[in-house]
């Protein structure tokens, strides 16, 4: 008996209540808690309606160590998957050592008074998890989560040594909003409008936001524009990737969202420090979430793909390399199977594939974990059979 607790009513949080519940023979027993019980309740009732599996709902407030302590403690599941907000990272972990259960994320945590998507917080409990014989794995989304892994294949299968790698990261679907993100609003903006930065001959070498921009043809989608932003896997990947030269993230905006969020970080609305107004205090980028549309609201009516992969170079066998792994996903495709859109659908998935990984102890290392220092082959397997299947394609080398 296998018996999870999801924490996150959000987009995410829906798709990954739904796999598991299409995986009910590895998770017997679900429970979704989160701040919103009502949010809770409307995914039990779609996942009953659309998959005829019962599940459990509650109140949390991961922030309240002592009382998600007790809660896990009543509880019992052999795994926690966070799939709040990067914010509830080291409160979950708190909560998830005082209790003995395994700890699963999507994000790495952050502060709410500065963006800078860094793991040194999470690392910090590494002994503390591998003294408790806890496993906790960080990042297992799609970036992070699934590019780590195609580059760990990369590693096993395709290459003696990685030089190049670029994740690439394409959203060509359409919502028909003006401007709205695919995920929540306040981790989204905070990302986008921090420094770019990327990995090179052992430095990291920064840039300003989105002054670097590259052409890529991406798979089923075609050519795009994307633009080079810091993202929290290249600092892992840096650490366990033989013999790299450079690493780098690119990600496509459309001018629509670029203009937006441009006039927005220029008014100050993007700004994450509070600011007094009438003596009560605001911080412009929480209360701007509160304007733009619920990620899952946009679900019904997305049309269009997403094409997300790595490409890598490298030498094999005394010669030079070079692949594309991706996944394209469709945003109507998601919605008729569980009433997501492709974002919340390719970070979903992988979460419940990396909770089935150590559910079932294909992947079981105590302490501090990323998803590119474990096999990636029975991880790649269960993703192409639970909705996300991958591709390899040979490119020329330049
Ligand atoms: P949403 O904002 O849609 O959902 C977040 C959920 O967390 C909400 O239900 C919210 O509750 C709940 N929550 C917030 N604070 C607390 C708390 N203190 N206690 C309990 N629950 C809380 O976000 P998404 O679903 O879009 O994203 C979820 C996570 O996935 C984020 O960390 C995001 O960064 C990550 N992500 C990762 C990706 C990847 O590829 N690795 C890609 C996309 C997202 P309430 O409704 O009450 O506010």
């Amino acid at each position: 008996m296998s018996k999870v607790l999801i924490i996150g009513a959000g987009g995410v949080g829906g798709v990954v209540t739904h796999k598991c519940a299409q995986a009910s023979d590895v998770f017997t027993h679900i429970t979704l808690a989160s701040r919103t019980l009502e949010k809770c309740k409307k995914i039990q009732q779609s996942v009953k309606e659309l998959r005829g599996v019962d599940i459990d709902v509650a109140t949390l407030d991961a922030d309240d160590v002592e009382a998600t302590t007790q809660y896990l403690k009543d509880l019992k599941p052999v795994l926690v998957i966070n799939v709040a907000l990067p914010y509830q990272d080291l409160p979950l972990m708190d909560a998830c050592l005082a209790a003995g259960i395994d700890y699963m994320d999507t994000a790495n945590y952050e502060p709410r008074d500065e963006a800078k998507f860094e793991y040194k917080w999470q690392w910090a409990y590494q002994d503390r998890y591998k003294d408790a014989n806890l496993m906790a794995l960080m990042g297992s989304g799609f970036d992070p989560g699934v590019t780590n892994v195609f580059c760990a294949y990369a590693q096993k299968h395709h290459f003696d040594e990685i030089h190049y790698v670029d994740i690439v990261d394409c959203n060509a679907g359409d919502h028909g909003k003006a401007f709205a993100t695919n995920f929540n609003p306040e981790i989204n903006l905070r990302e986008v409008t921090q420094r770019g930065k990327y990995w090179e001959d052992g430095k990291w070498v920064e840039t300003d936001p989105l002054e670097i921009s590259q052409t890529f043809d991406f798979p089923e989608v075609g050519d795009r524009k994307a633009y080079l932003l810091y993202h929290e896997e290249l600092e892992s990947l840096v650490l366990h990737l033989k013999g790299l030269k450079r690493i780098r993230f690119w990600m496509t905006f459309g001018e629509e969202y670029i203009k937006h969020m441009t006039v927005l970080a220029n008014v100050g609305m993007t700004r994450i420090d509070e600011v007094d107004y009438k003596g009560t205090k605001v911080v412009p980028m929480e209360f701007l979430k509160c304007l733009l549309p619920d990620p899952g609201s946009l679900a019904e009516g997305y049309k269009g793909k997403t094409s997300i992969g790595c490409i890598i170079e490298g030498m094999k066998d005394g010669k030079k390399k070079k692949i594309f792994i991706y996944n394209v996903c469709d945003h109507e495709e998601c919605y008729r199977e569980v009433r997501s859109q492709a974002v919340s659908y390719t970070t979903g998935v992988p979460a419940m594939i990396g909770a089935m990984m150590m559910l079932q102890k294909k992947w079981d290392q105590k302490g501090v974990v990323h998803m590119e220092q474990m096999d990636p082959d029975p991880f790649l397997e269960q993703l192409a059979k639970y909705g996300l299947p991958w591709h390899v394609k040979e490119l020329p080398v330049d």
